[in-house]
């Protein structure tokens, strides 16, 4: 990656408070995810070739020309992460956000976008969570989800690169997500990522297309999808928008990073974390074919995605060409016990080992 030399004209960040805070109005105990927006968000606009001053103001919505390259054209990259309080209360921690600002960068850089510096990525996360931390639910399993994004904004319908930009974080409340095992459909028609084209970027077009293929899953009972690779539609990608593990005769399973998939943080440290159990981590290609003999031979105990949202989650069946293959969820035992552990690190009740905490 590039790095640009900028200016940093967009600090310190201009405050303006809500006039009532609608912290009142929100139940605690029954959040859907993604649907409850905190008091505040941050905007920094880009133009004249640089991001102008950043601000954080009442979250609401925002007023840009129907022309704009995000809406015809799509030049739009977001993140994901989460803000959790620790176990003991004692502060308020980010998980491993370095990653998320240079996955973010990375993405921008695909996208034919501005990177944004590292001082506005962190402190408009950091001041944004400072003023709205009565938002950070205490609940067991809850957490403030934060999403950082950037769009092309200038008003003209040619297609080219953009001349101006929003880069916008917008943080809101989330309930407990327990991870219930789900079943996922393989297609050997419909994929996510091709080779050349930008799967490893969190970029807005990447999930558009997957919109329908899953709704159509959904609709043969299946909660989630299984995407196979562009070229052969034979080797694992990623499941539903996570990273995918296998467990094959107690050794784990990954596909590589070949630029198809997304370079999931999550991924990265369960990764870290199986080996330090001292367990085989295979980054390779696992076709369908090979899972599926795994699963006839009875060596295939495990199948879970691992993202921001879920931590870890199990997958109890999978449906491959008309046929149905169920896993033994009382053998689910290392999916447990590295999501046991992650969690572990993230809240602090253990002693983060790999230096992944950053406190706000
Ligand atoms: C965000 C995302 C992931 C998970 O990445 P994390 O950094 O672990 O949250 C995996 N796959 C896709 C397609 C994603 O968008």
């Amino acid at each position: 990656m590039s790095t640009q030399v900028m200016e940093l004209e967009t600090l310190p960040i201009v405050i303006e408070k809500v006039k009532e805070s609608k912290l009142s109005k929100i139940d605690f105990n029954n959040l859907p995810f993604g649907k409850t927006f905190s008091d505040h968000m941050m905007v920094c606009e880009y133009y004249d070739g640089k991001w102008q001053s950043a601000k954080i103001q009442p979250y609401g919505n925002i007023s840009i020309s129907p022309a704009c390259n995000v809406f015809h054209y799509g030049q739009a990259v977001f993140e994901g992460m989460k803000a959790y309080y620790k176990e003991d209360e004692s502060g308020i921690v980010l998980f491993r956000p370095e990653e998320n600002w240079k996955r973010l960068n990375k993405s921008a850089v695909r996208m034919s976008m501005p990177q944004v510096p590292e001082e506005l990525f962190m402190e408009g996360i950091k001041q944004l969570i400072e003023l709205d931390k009565a938002f950070i639910p205490a609940q067991e399993g809850s957490s403030l989800y934060i999403r950082p994004f950037i769009i092309g904004t200038e008003p003209f319908i040619g297609v080219r690169t953009s001349d101006r930009y929003l880069f916008c974080i917008i943080i809101g409340p989330t309930g407990p997500y327990y991870g219930e095992p789900i079943s996922v459909l393989v297609y050997d028609t419909f994929i996510r990522a091709t080779k050349g084209g930008y799967g490893n970027a969190k970029a807005a077009g990447n999930y558009a297309g997957t919109l329908y293929p899953v709704e159509q899953a959904k609709k043969l009972g299946y909660k989630d999808v299984l995407w196979l690779d562009g070229e052969h539609k034979k080797y694992a990608n990623e499941v539903g928008t996570m990273n995918i593990f296998f467990v094959i005769d107690g050794k784990l399973i990954t596909p590589e990073t070949d630029g198809t998939i997304l370079e999931g943080i999550t991924r990265d440290s369960v990764i870290k974390i199986a080996k330090d159990f001292g367990y085989t981590v295979e980054e390779r290609p696992i076709s369908i074919d090979e899972i599926v003999d795994a699963h006839d031979s009875g060596k295939l105990t495990e199948m879970f995605g691992v993202g921001t949202a879920a931590v870890i989650n199990p997958i109890n069946r999978f449906g491959y060409k008309g046929k149905d293959y169920l896993l033994d969820e009382n053998k689910f035992v290392i999916a447990q016990q590295l999501k046991k552990e992650l969690v572990s690190i993230q809240k602090c009740i253990i002693e983060d080992r790999f230096g992944w905490v950053v406190e706000v």
